[in-house]
Protein backbone atom coordinates (compact mmCIF):
# COMPACT_ATOMS: atom_id res chain seq x y z
CA UNK A 1 0.00 0.00 0.00
CA UNK A 2 2.99 2.25 0.90
CA UNK A 3 4.55 1.63 -2.35
CA UNK A 4 0.95 1.94 -4.17
CA UNK A 5 1.32 5.82 -2.57
CA UNK A 6 4.26 7.17 -3.44
CA UNK A 7 4.10 5.74 -6.98
CA UNK A 8 0.85 7.49 -7.23
CA UNK A 9 2.23 11.09 -6.58
CA UNK A 10 5.68 10.56 -7.75
CA UNK A 11 4.23 10.20 -11.32
CA UNK A 12 1.81 12.77 -10.51
CA UNK A 13 5.35 14.99 -9.62
CA UNK A 14 7.02 14.06 -12.71
CA UNK A 15 4.12 14.54 -15.13
CA UNK A 16 3.83 18.29 -13.98
CA UNK A 17 7.37 19.02 -14.63
CA UNK A 18 6.98 17.71 -18.20
CA UNK A 19 4.31 19.54 -18.82
CA UNK A 20 5.88 22.64 -16.89
CA UNK A 21 8.55 21.93 -19.78
CA UNK A 22 5.74 21.77 -22.50
CA UNK A 23 3.67 25.05 -22.02
CA UNK A 24 5.28 28.16 -20.72
CA UNK A 25 1.82 29.75 -19.53
CA UNK A 26 1.10 26.70 -17.25
CA UNK A 27 4.34 27.14 -15.26
CA UNK A 28 2.87 29.13 -12.48
CA UNK A 29 0.11 26.87 -11.44
CA UNK A 30 2.13 23.94 -11.78
CA UNK A 31 5.08 25.13 -9.60
CA UNK A 32 2.21 25.90 -7.29
CA UNK A 33 1.09 22.15 -7.95
CA UNK A 34 4.15 20.61 -6.85
CA UNK A 35 4.53 22.50 -4.26
CA UNK A 36 0.75 21.06 -2.89
CA UNK A 37 1.56 17.68 -4.23
CA UNK A 38 4.77 16.88 -1.86
CA UNK A 39 2.33 18.18 0.89
CA UNK A 40 0.16 15.92 -0.14
CA UNK A 41 1.60 13.16 -0.72
CA UNK A 42 2.65 13.13 3.25
CA UNK A 43 -0.75 13.75 4.15
CA UNK A 44 -2.00 10.38 2.23
CA UNK A 45 1.17 8.54 4.31
CA UNK A 46 0.08 9.86 7.87
CA UNK A 47 -3.94 9.18 7.15
CA UNK A 48 -3.14 5.55 5.64
CA UNK A 49 -0.63 4.99 9.09
CA UNK A 50 -3.28 6.49 11.38
CA UNK A 51 -6.65 5.68 9.84
CA UNK A 52 -8.67 8.68 11.53
CA UNK A 53 -12.73 7.81 11.71
CA UNK A 54 -14.75 9.47 9.23
CA UNK A 55 -16.03 11.88 12.36
CA UNK A 56 -13.23 13.46 12.96
CA UNK A 57 -12.18 13.70 9.31
CA UNK A 58 -12.46 17.42 8.90
CA UNK A 59 -10.16 18.14 12.42
CA UNK A 60 -7.51 15.54 11.31
CA UNK A 61 -7.16 17.45 7.73
CA UNK A 62 -6.91 20.37 9.62
CA UNK A 63 -4.37 19.09 11.58
CA UNK A 64 -2.22 16.80 9.54
CA UNK A 65 -2.69 18.32 6.29
CA UNK A 66 -3.02 21.74 6.20
CA UNK A 67 0.33 23.23 7.87
CA UNK A 68 1.73 21.47 4.53
CA UNK A 69 -0.85 22.56 2.41
CA UNK A 70 -0.30 26.50 3.62
CA UNK A 71 3.36 26.68 3.30
CA UNK A 72 3.26 24.89 -0.09
CA UNK A 73 0.64 27.53 -0.71
CA UNK A 74 2.91 30.74 0.80
CA UNK A 75 6.36 29.40 -0.67
CA UNK A 76 4.67 29.32 -4.46
CA UNK A 77 1.59 30.62 -4.80
CA UNK A 78 0.98 34.08 -5.98
CA UNK A 79 1.12 36.96 -4.21
CA UNK A 80 -2.51 36.91 -3.95
CA UNK A 81 -3.03 33.64 -2.23
CA UNK A 82 -0.24 34.14 -0.06
CA UNK A 83 -1.65 37.19 1.71
CA UNK A 84 -5.18 35.56 1.45
CA UNK A 85 -3.45 32.01 3.13
CA UNK A 86 -1.82 34.67 6.08
CA UNK A 87 -5.29 36.01 6.31
CA UNK A 88 -6.61 32.34 6.77
CA UNK A 89 -4.35 31.17 9.06
CA UNK A 90 -4.44 34.25 11.35
CA UNK A 91 -7.87 34.16 11.82
CA UNK A 92 -10.11 31.77 9.31
CA UNK A 93 -12.36 28.66 10.98
CA UNK A 94 -10.19 26.23 9.51
CA UNK A 95 -12.39 23.46 10.25
CA UNK A 96 -15.57 24.74 9.30
CA UNK A 97 -14.09 25.72 5.44
CA UNK A 98 -12.86 21.68 5.61
CA UNK A 99 -16.34 20.90 6.64
CA UNK A 100 -18.01 22.89 4.37
CA UNK A 101 -15.96 21.53 1.33
CA UNK A 102 -16.45 18.16 2.99
CA UNK A 103 -20.47 18.95 2.23
CA UNK A 104 -20.12 20.08 -1.24
CA UNK A 105 -20.80 23.87 -0.05
CA UNK A 106 -20.10 27.00 -2.56
CA UNK A 107 -16.93 28.58 -0.98
CA UNK A 108 -14.79 31.57 -1.75
CA UNK A 109 -11.18 30.54 -4.18
CA UNK A 110 -8.72 30.77 -1.31
CA UNK A 111 -10.91 28.49 0.84
CA UNK A 112 -11.89 25.77 -1.40
CA UNK A 113 -8.15 25.74 -2.47
CA UNK A 114 -7.25 25.05 1.12
CA UNK A 115 -9.87 22.66 1.71
CA UNK A 116 -9.96 20.69 -1.31
CA UNK A 117 -6.09 20.32 -0.97
CA UNK A 118 -6.10 19.10 2.61
CA UNK A 119 -8.72 16.90 2.61
CA UNK A 120 -8.35 15.13 -0.92
CA UNK A 121 -5.22 13.30 -0.11
CA UNK A 122 -6.88 11.79 3.13
CA UNK A 123 -10.64 11.04 1.13
CA UNK A 124 -7.97 9.64 -1.13
CA UNK A 125 -5.89 7.24 0.90
CA UNK A 126 -8.75 6.33 2.94
CA UNK A 127 -11.98 5.23 0.98
CA UNK A 128 -14.28 4.30 3.96
CA UNK A 129 -14.28 7.28 5.37
CA UNK A 130 -14.95 9.05 1.72
CA UNK A 131 -17.89 6.57 1.40
CA UNK A 132 -19.42 8.36 4.57
CA UNK A 133 -19.85 11.33 2.29
CA UNK A 134 -22.33 10.05 0.35
CA UNK A 135 -25.45 10.84 1.02
CA UNK A 136 -28.59 8.35 -0.06
CA UNK A 137 -30.07 10.21 -3.35
CA UNK A 138 -27.38 9.80 -6.12
CA UNK A 139 -27.23 8.37 -9.31
CA UNK A 140 -24.56 7.44 -12.09
CA UNK A 141 -23.00 10.73 -12.59
CA UNK A 142 -21.73 10.99 -9.16
CA UNK A 143 -19.13 9.22 -7.59
CA UNK A 144 -20.03 5.66 -6.38
CA UNK A 145 -17.54 6.04 -3.56
CA UNK A 146 -18.43 9.25 -2.17
CA UNK A 147 -21.11 11.23 -3.99
CA UNK A 148 -18.76 13.77 -5.32
CA UNK A 149 -19.18 14.94 -8.61
CA UNK A 150 -16.41 13.95 -11.58
CA UNK A 151 -13.54 16.06 -12.01
CA UNK A 152 -12.61 15.09 -15.89
CA UNK A 153 -13.18 11.83 -17.60
CA UNK A 154 -10.55 9.92 -19.32
CA UNK A 155 -10.03 7.10 -21.67
CA UNK A 156 -7.63 4.51 -20.66
CA UNK A 157 -4.95 3.38 -22.93
CA UNK A 158 -5.40 -0.58 -23.38
CA UNK A 159 -2.59 -1.07 -25.58
CA UNK A 160 -4.66 -2.10 -28.55
CA UNK A 161 -5.54 -0.20 -31.72
CA UNK A 162 -8.86 -1.61 -32.00
CA UNK A 163 -9.85 -1.77 -28.35
CA UNK A 164 -11.45 1.47 -27.01
CA UNK A 165 -11.70 1.35 -23.32
CA UNK A 166 -14.66 2.84 -21.73
CA UNK A 167 -14.84 6.53 -20.52
CA UNK A 168 -13.59 6.45 -17.21
CA UNK A 169 -14.69 9.25 -14.96
CA UNK A 170 -12.87 10.68 -11.93
CA UNK A 171 -13.88 12.07 -8.90
CA UNK A 172 -13.25 15.83 -7.29
CA UNK A 173 -13.55 14.64 -4.08
CA UNK A 174 -11.72 11.45 -3.44
CA UNK A 175 -10.08 10.65 -6.53
CA UNK A 176 -12.29 7.57 -7.02
CA UNK A 177 -12.41 6.22 -10.10
CA UNK A 178 -16.26 4.82 -12.11
CA UNK A 179 -17.50 4.27 -15.97
CA UNK A 180 -20.21 6.38 -17.75
CA UNK A 181 -21.25 5.58 -21.51
CA UNK A 182 -19.59 8.52 -23.41
CA UNK A 183 -23.22 9.20 -24.79
CA UNK A 184 -24.38 10.30 -21.55
CA UNK A 185 -23.47 14.34 -20.00
CA UNK A 186 -21.58 13.66 -17.13
CA UNK A 187 -23.71 16.78 -15.29
CA UNK A 188 -27.42 16.18 -16.12
CA UNK A 189 -27.40 12.82 -17.88
CA UNK A 190 -28.39 13.69 -21.01
CA UNK A 191 -28.09 11.11 -23.76
CA UNK A 192 -28.17 12.86 -27.71
CA UNK A 193 -25.23 12.74 -29.21
CA UNK A 194 -26.27 16.02 -31.36
CA UNK A 195 -26.53 17.92 -27.95
CA UNK A 196 -23.12 17.25 -26.83
CA UNK A 197 -20.41 19.51 -28.90
CA UNK A 198 -17.32 18.43 -28.39
CA UNK A 199 -14.06 21.42 -28.95
CA UNK A 200 -10.69 20.67 -28.85
CA UNK A 201 -7.18 22.25 -29.87
CA UNK A 202 -5.21 19.52 -31.42
CA UNK A 203 -2.40 21.46 -32.09
CA UNK A 204 -1.80 22.34 -28.53
CA UNK A 205 -4.22 19.93 -26.79
CA UNK A 206 -3.89 16.54 -28.63
CA UNK A 207 -4.72 14.03 -25.80
CA UNK A 208 -7.67 16.98 -24.54
CA UNK A 209 -10.80 17.83 -25.71
CA UNK A 210 -13.94 19.53 -24.14
CA UNK A 211 -16.77 17.47 -23.97
CA UNK A 212 -20.31 20.11 -23.39
CA UNK A 213 -23.74 20.18 -23.19
CA UNK A 214 -26.31 21.98 -24.90
CA UNK A 215 -28.88 21.31 -22.62
CA UNK A 216 -27.31 21.75 -19.33
CA UNK A 217 -24.83 24.18 -20.76
CA UNK A 218 -22.07 22.28 -18.34
CA UNK A 219 -18.26 20.68 -19.63
CA UNK A 220 -15.82 18.69 -18.66
CA UNK A 221 -11.87 18.20 -20.07
CA UNK A 222 -11.09 14.07 -21.33
CA UNK A 223 -8.00 13.11 -21.25
CA UNK A 224 -7.35 10.03 -24.05
CA UNK A 225 -4.55 8.20 -23.17
CA UNK A 226 -4.52 6.50 -26.10
CA UNK A 227 -3.06 9.10 -27.58
CA UNK A 228 -0.59 10.04 -24.68
CA UNK A 229 -0.01 7.19 -22.65
CA UNK A 230 1.76 9.06 -20.31
CA UNK A 231 -0.55 11.47 -19.22
CA UNK A 232 -1.17 11.30 -15.75
CA UNK A 233 -5.53 12.68 -15.91
CA UNK A 234 -5.26 15.09 -13.05
CA UNK A 235 -2.15 16.89 -13.93
CA UNK A 236 -3.09 17.01 -17.36
CA UNK A 237 -6.25 18.31 -16.49
CA UNK A 238 -5.04 21.18 -14.56
CA UNK A 239 -2.88 22.91 -17.30
CA UNK A 240 -5.85 22.69 -20.30
CA UNK A 241 -6.34 26.34 -19.09
CA UNK A 242 -6.84 27.47 -22.68
CA UNK A 243 -9.58 24.83 -23.42
CA UNK A 244 -11.24 26.21 -20.23
CA UNK A 245 -11.38 30.05 -21.96
CA UNK A 246 -12.33 28.45 -24.75
CA UNK A 247 -15.45 26.35 -22.96
CA UNK A 248 -16.14 29.50 -21.16
CA UNK A 249 -16.20 32.17 -24.10
CA UNK A 250 -19.29 29.63 -25.42
CA UNK A 251 -21.01 30.02 -22.09
CA UNK A 252 -20.38 26.32 -20.41
CA UNK A 253 -19.13 25.97 -17.18
CA UNK A 254 -17.19 23.14 -15.83
CA UNK A 255 -19.00 20.61 -13.66
CA UNK A 256 -16.47 20.52 -10.94
CA UNK A 257 -13.78 23.29 -10.83
CA UNK A 258 -10.03 21.95 -10.44
CA UNK A 259 -8.44 22.59 -7.77
CA UNK A 260 -6.59 25.42 -9.20
CA UNK A 261 -9.71 27.12 -9.57
CA UNK A 262 -9.97 26.56 -13.32
ZN1 LIG B 1 -15.56 10.33 -4.68
ZN1 LIG C 1 -25.96 18.11 -19.68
Amino acid sequence: MALLASTVHAERRERARELGARYDFAEGPLRLYLAVVDAQERAFERALADGPGAEEIAAYAVRVALPGVMEAAVAAGTETLREAVLLRFAEGDLEGIVEAWLRGEQQGGTDTFLARAAAAPVLEALPEVAAALRSAESDDRRCPRCGGLPQLAFFPDTGEALLTGQRTLVCSRCAGEWVLSRMTCASCGETAGAKMPILSDVDHFPHVRIDACEICRRYLLTIDLRKDPRAVPLVDELVALPLDLAAAERGYSKISRNLMGF
